[in-house]
């Protein structure tokens, strides 16, 4: 994968998915700006990693649901790069609970990390890469945005507000010579489903046909491939990376 020359943003690019994509975008050659919202000792760790690989990392504080703080993680990349050519908006939470207790500020919450900062993002960028006549945007969604999951209304609304946003978004700039597509992980063994409880992990394994869960890594290497030229035909695509459970 040849990224040489190109920058890289990755939201909540310190662990998880996100660091992995940060590594894998890295390798192909691309300098990254990862952002992070309170981990900063993960982020420079990550930031130092890509370095580590040969190209420039900048690991920038920005909460992705603040305007302001997206729009100075965008100059910040402009900045200290010169361009900005990918985006992988990862930065995502959860704060499950079933719909009749779920608090209206963890409804709240959600959507406005995982589907008000992709579109912050999307929109901070597009001007830049409009300009360049050249972008790759991915986002992340879930396998949960496309069937649905009992205890995350807020969680599925906010990622199947990324499939449609994705594809506006696509239509949008797809004469500029801007992809914007989504990935749509199911299962992936990092902090989010570690975090949850284990009868519900060995009932969401039972629903993979692989029989296992993916790795932060099977994630990062369909990014790279969509940020990469040899996607430059494919937009407005979900790509599901999960071991066969969306079928
Ligand atoms: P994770 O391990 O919990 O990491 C979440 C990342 O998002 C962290 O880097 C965190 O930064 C960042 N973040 C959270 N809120 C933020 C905010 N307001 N502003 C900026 N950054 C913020 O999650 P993951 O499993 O790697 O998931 C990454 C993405 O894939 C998410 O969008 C998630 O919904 C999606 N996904 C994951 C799975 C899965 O099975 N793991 C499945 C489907 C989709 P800090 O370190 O600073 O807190």
């Amino acid at each position: 994968m040849n990224l040489q020359g190109k920058t890289a943003i990755v939201t909540g690019g310190g662990r998880g998915i996100g660091r992995a994509v940060c590594l894998e975008l890295a390798r192909g050659g691309a300098d990254i700006v990862l952002c992070y919202a309170g981990g900063e000792t993960t982020a420079r760790q990550t930031a130092g990693a890509c370095e580590a690989l040969g190209v420039r990392a900048a690991a920038v504080r920005c909460d992705v649901s603040e305007p302001g703080q997206v729009a100075r993680l965008a100059e910040t990349a402009l900045h200290e790069f010169g361009r900005i050519d990918i985006l992988v908006n990862n930065a995502g939470i959860t704060r499950d609970g079933l719909l009749m207790s779920m608090k209206e500020e963890d409804f709240d919450q959600v959507l406005a990390t995982n589907l008000k900062g992709t579109f912050l993002c999307m929109k901070a960028v597009s001007r830049q890469m409009v300009k360049q006549r050249y972008g790759r945007i991915v986002n992340l969604s879930s396998v949960v945005g496309l069937r649905g999951n009992g205890g995350q209304v807020n969680y599925a609304a906010s990622k199947a507000g990324v499939v449609g946003m994705t594809k506006s978004a696509a239509k949008e700039l797809a004469g500029r010579n801007i992809t914007v597509n989504a990935i749509a992980p199911g299962f992936i063994d990092t902090d989010m489903t570690a975090a949850m409880p284990e009868k519900a992990r060995d009932a969401m394994l039972t629903a993979i046909p692989m029989g296992k869960l993916g790795a932060a890594e099977d994630v990062a290497k369909a990014a790279a491939f969509l940020a990469s030229d040899d996607a430059a035909y494919i937009t407005g695509q979900v790509l599901c990376v999960d071991g066969g459970m969306a079928m």
